[in-house]
């Protein structure tokens, strides 16, 4: 069956800048888009178009309008949900970032339909987007379509997908809508409110973009072990992540945690400080170039996917390389 409805990508920028993850996830739309002749757009919250990118990348179509990093992510769904009821495509993707697991999920509600999140792989059959994440604990690829509800909306891990090879010189239609316009149409309902934001410290690159991570688990025994291995992060010019146990513990923010349910990272380096190896965590880091586990248990899993191992005491560890390198 062909189907002609839009295939859109929500554009996510930082610091001015479009993230990888969303020139990736127009790549995957575009190789959607050429099996049935769907239209692939992209929507862009940004100062600055950055159109010919977008359009190299595999956009056909923009819809620009302004805001992304300015307004909070209640609004953007508004006007995410606003802009979709005006010209309903068929489905909405985007990136599986923090932001875009806040804003996905609201803008899915706005518009009464359902939303998969974290997926691995998209495919169409029929006009319908097979939607495939791990499920029950990553022990099983679920497939999940959204049958009857449009637009069929779904969020990708960055990395998940290549980056697409880019055809320089490519054009297409740029529709500005500005963000004042859409929000005049948000539902009436109370926007949420922010009650608190949590600065992620220091000047270090996105884990997504990192090339060392320090990542540290419930073996680093507390908030102390995390303020340490922060100083060497800092030393070194390093990323910090962590594992959802320590996460949960309050060790560390929800946007280090590394996994099945946090960021998917491919570091040149990932050193894991008193981390298990659960496969929940592993899938977000096994296929970082090098791993060094450091663990006081020598029959811990993570020491199989490791490259390096260190059979000892975490902070111990983390001390003697802070005497050396801070
Ligand atoms: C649906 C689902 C999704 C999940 N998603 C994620 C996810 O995205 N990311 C994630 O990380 N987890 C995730 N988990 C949780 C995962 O299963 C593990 O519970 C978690 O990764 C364990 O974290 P940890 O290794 O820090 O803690 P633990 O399992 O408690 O391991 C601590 C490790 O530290 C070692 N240790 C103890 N003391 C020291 C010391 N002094 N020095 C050195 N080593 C020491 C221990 O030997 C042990 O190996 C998920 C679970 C489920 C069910």
């Amino acid at each position: 069956m062909s189907v002609d409805g839009e295939i859109w990508v929500i554009c996510e920028t930082r610091d001015g800048e479009i993230l990888e993850c969303c020139f990736e996830l127009l790549g995957k739309a575009a190789s959607l888009a050429a099996r049935n002749g769907s239209n692939v757009c992209a929507v862009f919250f940004g100062e600055v178009p950055k159109a010919a990118a977008l359009f190299a990348s595999g956009a056909a179509k923009i819809y620009l309008s302004d805001g992304f990093e300015r307004a909070d992510d209640g609004l953007l769904a508004e006007a995410i949900a606003a802009l979709a009821r005006r010209h309903k495509p068929e489905t909405l993707l985007m990136a599986a970032t923090v932001r875009g697991r806040s804003i996905a999920p609201q803008a899915a509600a706005l518009l009464n339909t359902g939303l998969t999140a974290d997926c691995t792989d998209l495919h169409l059959e029929d006009g319908l987007l097979i939607q495939t994440r791990p499920a029950l604990g990553g022990n099983l690829m679920a497939q999940i379509v959204c049958a009857a509800a449009r637009p069929q909306m779904a969020t990708v891990r960055p990395r998940v997908f290549p980056m697409p090879s880019l055809a320089s010189g490519r054009e297409g239609e740029i529709v500005r809508v500005p963000l004042k316009e859409l929000l005049a149409e948000k539902t009436p309902a109370k926007a949420p409110e922010r009650v608190g934001t949590e600065k992620i410290s220091g000047n270090r690159r996105a884990l997504n973009d990192a090339d060392i991570i320090l990542a540290g688990g419930m073996g680093l025994g507390g908030k102390a072990g995390f303020i340490r291995l922060e100083a060497l992060a800092d030393a070194v010019g390093a990323s910090l992540a962590a594992s959802r146990a320590a996460v949960h513990a309050g060790f560390a923010p929800y946007a280090s945690q590394v996994g099945q349910t946090g960021v998917v990272v491919r570091p040149r380096l990932y050193v894991a400080f008193g981390i298990s190896g659960a496969v929940q965590h592993l899938a977000g880091m096994s296929v970082s170039e090098y791993i060094v586990a450091v663990n006081t248990d020598g029959k811990a899993p993570i020491f199989r996917h490791a490259h390096f191992g260190l059979v000892a005491d975490a902070m111990e560890t983390l001390e003697l390389l802070l005497s050396e390198f801070a």
